[in-house]
């Protein structure tokens, strides 16, 4: 058999989003009116620099387009630290910053980095689906922390039981990716001395993976920790996909806190895995897009008039989910905890949306916001016709 069955593995777990996407796909085929809730593809337009970036890059001279070292062009680097070090008061410099293609292409960098066969990491529930197909490349496995059902904020004391000593790395993603929950301050500095603790406890570094491609997405005036600020040995994962709208140009970043413990050879292992999983280097274009817009976002505000409508919306009609402060997604309960049937309803209605199961969230679907308002507004009659069949109103 040609297939690994490692890979055959993977396969016979048909991703929920694919299932939901094709199920959108029936539905227009069908004729049915369709309100896709299902892709966090972004809808806000790109910042006008995107466009100016790649038409000054239209040109046959082929020095423009070659090869560069592994981590990026030092001058993008550069352009990164100096933001970094504006908005948030530290003092990265170019040998802390590596571009790598997307978070995606950064998360699966830091995973073959670290990852020897069994070590574990550590995953606030709800999760983003994909770390699992990332994490498993690598052979590390995956330790759940609980959350509290109403806010989904970390349970603290599942937390500090998730340690042992094969405890390599602990990742955050805030704003987060099914929720839309952020995690501030205060809870950022409570699992930050967990973290420390354990890793006295056990006499090796223990890595914070700060996961932050939603950074900038975060409404009513909430701030997402910088993480920097409360624990040392974090690794910043970013990405421009969401906060400048161009998800397929595949451009992100990681940052290594300066002075953090094997800073160096981490940085060195990072530059080969570029090289190593066969990325060579970030998209030369895409690099210098991301240098035009290192401190430019899109207009949040397009999808925080999503969110509104669509949150105020739910409540009224009965529904529960913690209220989403950031990122573009809303995580909402199935009244009768049953995410399948809910699903189904749902579909009945032209609404797609992905089961919570995709995110270790069972009893609960993802709804992604970020269609177009005047959709949104459409599909609202039809979560009401839904939520009646639940008894939630009249
Ligand atoms: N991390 C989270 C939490 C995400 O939601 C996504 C994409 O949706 C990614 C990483 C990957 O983003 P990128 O497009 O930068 O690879």
């Amino acid at each position: 058999m040609l297939i690994s069955n490692k890979m055959k593995m993977k396969m016979a777990k048909r991703s929920p989003i694919r299932i939901a996407f094709d199920r959108a796909m029936k539905l227009r085929q069908d004729g049915k009116e369709v309100f896709d809730y299902s892709i966090g593809n972004p809808t806000s337009r790109c910042p006008e620099q995107v466009r100016e970036a790649i038409l000054s890059q239209a040109t046959t001279d082929p020095k423009v387009h070659s090869y560069m070292q592994d981590q990026g062009y030092p001058s993008v680097r550069q352009k990164i630290a100096e933001c970094l070090n504006k908005q948030f008061g530290g003092c990265y410099t170019i040998d802390d910053i590596a571009m790598t293609v997307g978070a995606a292409g950064g998360l699966n960098n830091i995973f073959q980095s670290v990852f020897d066969p069994g070590d574990e990491v550590i995953l606030f529930k709800p999760i983003f689906g994909a770390y699992k197909g990332y994490i498993s490349n690598f052979d590390g496995v995956m330790v759940y922390c609980d959350c509290d059902e109403k806010t989904m904020l970390p349970s603290i004391d599942s937390f500090e039981e998730c340690f042992t000593e094969k405890t390599k790395l602990v990742i955050v993603n805030s704003p987060g990716n099914p929720s839309g929950v952020v995690f501030k301050d205060d809870i950022a500095r409570k699992i930050a001395t967990i973290i420390e603790k354990k890793q006295e406890e056990f006499g090796h570094t223990i890595a914070l993976l700060s996961d932050e491609p939603y950074r900038e997405l975060v409404y009513d005036g909430v701030r997402s920790a910088w993480w920097p600020n409360f624990y040392k040995n974090t690794i910043v994962c970013y990405s421009y996909s969401k906060a400048a709208s161009i998800a397929g140009e595949r451009i992100g970043y990681l940052a290594l806190t300066p002075g953090m413990d094997e800073h160096n050879e981490l940085y060195r292992a990072i530059i080969l895995s570029i090289g190593d999983l066969g990325f060579v280097n970030a998209p030369a274009i895409s690099q210098r897009i991301a240098e035009a817009c290192a401190d430019l976002r899109v207009d949040a505000s397009y999808y925080d008039g999503n969110r509104k409508l669509l949150a105020q919306g739910l409540k009224e009609l009965g529904f529960e989910f913690p209220w989403p402060e950031g990122a573009f997604y809303l995580l909402l309960k199935a009244p009768d905890g049953d995410h399948d049937k809910f699903l189904d309803k749902l579909e009945d209605e032209g609404i797609v949306a992905v089961g919570g199961d995709a995110f270790e969230a069972p009893g609960y679907v993802r709804l992604s916001y970020c269609l177009d308002t005047s959709d949104i507004e459409k599909s609202l009659p039809h979560f009401r016709n839904v939520a009646k069949q639940y008894g939630l109103v009249e």
